[in-house]
């Protein structure tokens, strides 16, 4: 806070936001997103946080971001964080569920806003949807006092590692379907405290991971072969989503897929079953299809995206816990992306 105004920092990662047409597609423009904030009056006026921007070099279409890119987001958040009381990460659409997830598990003890933004339409566009998203998130960032990672799309703010990419041509991007939107800004904006995670302890470590670990992500199909799984699963792979039909089923009368699967968690990979369903949860044990999941020892990813799945699992082996520590804090609710199953 200065001069009672809040504080918020705008860091520029990438995305069609602030991309410009070129001859090979929308592409990264240096300084475009820059000149364009400075010529928003509503950014200057007293009743908005202030803000200042920083800019993640080089930007990126989020289609080609990678763990090392979540790492430098959230180290630039733990370095300036007692400068500001929130902060807005511009970001590309296709990956910013991953990025949004990956920020949940890199920061904890989180006290204050990181909302993470971008649009469908580019700036250079008439009809961008990135305008009011640039404002709005920035005055949610500086008032909400929220201590987590958010997605503010299309007048919702969602908790980002409940989020996922649903649309690519709507601007209503981005959905949450096993959890409730934190905020909906209409005419009045409306923040659902209640529904928010408890303000951290407020003091975030500096972001340092010892390893790099090799995770995967595959999506089962019908006539999915023992032989492809065979493959991913080979070292130097330590951790696996599966994303299985439905209540987390997959085939269950194949001998040779689920050998492979076994083979794989008794070398120690962490196989995780997630859903393929945008909304809903996995229970294994309620279809026989599930149960033989379980008996090879996939562990089940309950009701969390496949998005904060890979990201949990990517934060967890990298720091270096061992697997079964691993296989349990899958299990259990880090950062509000899961609802533990009630008994
Ligand atoms: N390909 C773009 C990106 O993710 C899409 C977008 O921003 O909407 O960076």
């Amino acid at each position: 806070m200065k001069d009672g105004r809040a504080q918020v920092l705008v860091l520029h990662a990438g995305g069609t936001i602030g991309m410009v047409q070129g001859h090979e597609g929308f592409g990264p423009s240096d300084g475009f997103l820059a000149t364009y904030l400075a010529s928003m009056p509503e950014l200057t006026r007293a009743d908005m946080p202030e803000h200042t921007l920083s800019v993640l070099e080089p930007l990126l279409d989020s289609a080609d971001m990678a763990p090392d890119d979540w790492v430098r987001i959230a180290g630039v958040i733990a370095a300036r964080y007692a400068e500001f009381d929130g902060f807005v990460v511009v970001h590309g659409t296709d990956t910013m569920a991953y990025t949004a997830s990956a920020l949940s598990f890199l920061l904890p003890g989180l006290g204050k806003p990181v909302v993470l933004t971008g649009s469908q339409l580019s700036l250079t566009d008439p009809r961008s949807d990135g305008r009011e998203h640039l404002v709005t998130s920035i005055l949610l960032a500086g008032t909400t006092g929220l201590a987590e990672v958010c997605i503010y799309f299309a007048q919702r703010l969602l908790r980002g590692n409940r989020a996922q990419k649903v649309h690519n041509d709507r601007f209503a991007a981005f959905d949450s379907g096993n959890f409730p939107a934190l905020a909906h800004a209409g005419t009045v904006i409306e923040v659902r405290h209640s529904l928010a995670i408890p303000p951290g302890t407020g003091l975030l470590q500096r972001v340092e991971l010892p390893h790099r670990p090799e995770v995967a992500a595959l999506r089962i199909f019908p006539g999915i072969r023992a032989g492809l799984i065979e493959k991913v699963i080979e070292a130097p792979l330590e951790g696996l989503v599966l994303e299985t039909y439905g209540a987390g089923n997959a085939p269950g009368r194949d001998a040779a897929f689920l050998g492979a699967l076994e083979r794989a968690t008794k070398r120690g990979v962490v196989v995780v079953n997630c859903s393929q369903c945008h909304g809903g949860r996995v229970r294994q044990g309620l279809y026989q299809t599930s149960s033989a999941l379980a008996r090879v020892g996939v562990i089940s990813g309950h009701d969390m995206t496949p998005e904060a799945a890979l990201t949990k699992l990517y934060c967890l082996l990298a720091s270096g816990l061992d697997v079964r520590t691993v296989r349990a804090q899958m299990e259990q609710d880090l950062a509000g992306e899961l609802t533990p199953l009630q008994r």
